[in-house]
């Protein structure tokens, strides 16, 4: 009876299924774990923001802003989107409850789904999933270096290895202008060789170009001066410094003078990671230090620096790149008749109390059925209880993996699952 669904998730979205969720629970509990042990506090923000505050910070004349944004006028007439990012709704709570008294540095860190009005076929998803950290307060590029280093730590417990780390600065306030007046005479004259989007980016925010993909973009851009030759004497030294860290700290990086990062709110230290499984093309996590963005938000003048990382790419690249083992159920308690059933029930609860993974059969269906759905389950031992073992206190059991049995006693049970 059943034809195509009625219903189905929007373009763009998708379910997350078990065992996929498996996957993501441990991706999301190293961050916890990783992330903590840097000094890291949990934040949780809205989904859903003011307009103003993500066109404010992203910049108004990026993709993410002109195109991409989930915009509506609420019932109350305001606008209202939901967020694409998540750096933007954190420094709008850090300013909003004054958490620059808290002691200093103050670092957050967050993970949630964000919204883009993409294109779905180019393999993005239209909700998709980040975790992010924020550090404020620190202007030192040690503080530079400890995110990164972090961000390195975390993608090695959760099994990624093959990554590689790109720095850049993107200079400050002070030597920036002048380097895009550089830019502007550069490309003055190679204007017509430029995509559209590089062209109307031009006056505004030329840098883009830089990281434009576009292949007579690139062409384009072949002896173009680049950022890290125009850098004022502080930025040059804290460049410097973050790269000596980062050898200290054993962190293997390449300077991509090239790489500028999307948003306009960075400056300084931006930073990359790509991975080989996934092409040079597709950063699994980036970001950068953003030193004006609390105090455009009307908050005191605060250094900041932070990161996001795209949980769909880890968790493809986990699924290509790492042999993963999913859980199974530590024992599956098969039961003959009414008694055995609630004698396993019982023990089930036993064991559960330990946190094991215990599986019930149903005591009115046929051994063999019972037995068809832990093999299907892959469940680790197989018990089970008729009378007899009702009466000896003892039950078989057989381990599926190696087809191996014996006995044992239910009152020795927890002991032996536990390895006790
Ligand atoms: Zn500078
Ligand atoms: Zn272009």
């Amino acid at each position: 009876m059943s034809g195509a669904p009625q219903y189905k998730t929007l373009k763009g979205m998708q379910d997350i299924l078990p065992p996929d969720t498996f996957l993501w629970q441990s991706v999301e509990q190293a961050a916890h774990r990783i992330f903590s042990a840097f000094g890291f506090q949990e934040i949780r923000v809205p989904v859903l923001e003011t307009t103003s505050i993500f066109s404010r910070s992203i910049g108004e004349q990026t993709d993410i802003v002109e195109k991409e944004m989930y915009t509506f006028t609420d019932k109350g007439g305001r606008s209202v989107s939901l967020r694409p990012e998540g750096t933007a709704a954190v420094v709008r709570s850090f300013v909003e409850h004054n958490l620059h008294s808290l002691p200093s540095p103050q670092k957050f860190y967050y993970s949630g789904p964000m919204f883009r009005y993409e294109r779905p076929q180019s393999g993005r998803f239209r909700q998709f999933f980040q975790i992010g950290v924020e550090a404020f307060s620190d202007p030192h590029p040690r503080m530079d270096a400890e995110v990164i280093s972090m961000l390195g730590r975390f993608l090695m417990a959760i099994g990624l290895e093959q990554v590689s780390f790109q720095i850049n600065s993107i200079g400050c306030e002070q030597c920036r202008p002048a380097y895009k007046d550089a830019l502007l005479l550069f490309f003055a004259d190679k204007k017509e060789h430029l995509c559209p989007d590089c062209v109307r980016r031009f006056d505004r925010n030329p840098l883009r170009i830089l990281d434009c993909k576009v292949s007579r973009c690139i062409e384009a851009r072949t002896g173009a001066p680049r950022i890290t030759d125009h850098l004022c004497q502080d930025c040059r030294m804290h460049f410097g410094k973050l790269q000596e860290l980062l050898v200290l700290l054993d962190v293997s990086f390449t300077v991509n003078p090239e790489m500028v990062r999307g948003l306009d709110y960075y400056t300084r230290t931006t930073f990359e990671v790509t991975s080989k499984g996934l092409g040079s093309q597709n950063a699994v996590a980036a970001g950068g230090r953003y030193n004006r963005l609390v105090k455009e938000f009307g908050g005191p003048d605060t250094p900041a620096i932070g990161f996001a990382v795209g949980m769909e790419r880890i968790a493809e690249l986990l699924k290509r790149s790492v042999s993963l083992t999913w859980p199974v159920p530590a024992a599956f308690l098969a039961a003959l008749g009414d008694t055995a059933g609630n004698e396993v029930l019982r023990i089930a609860d036993v064991l559960r109390r330990q946190n094991l993974w215990v599986e019930v059969g149903d005591c009115h269906s046929s051994l063999k059925s019972q037995l068809r759905r832990a093999d299907r389950l892959a469940a680790r031992f197989v018990f089970i209880l008729g009378d007899e073992e009702l009466r000896s206190g003892t039950l078989k059991w057989k381990n599926l993996a190696d087809a191996s049995q014996g006995e044992v006693k239910i009152a020795e049970l927890q002991d032996f699952l536990t390895g006790g």
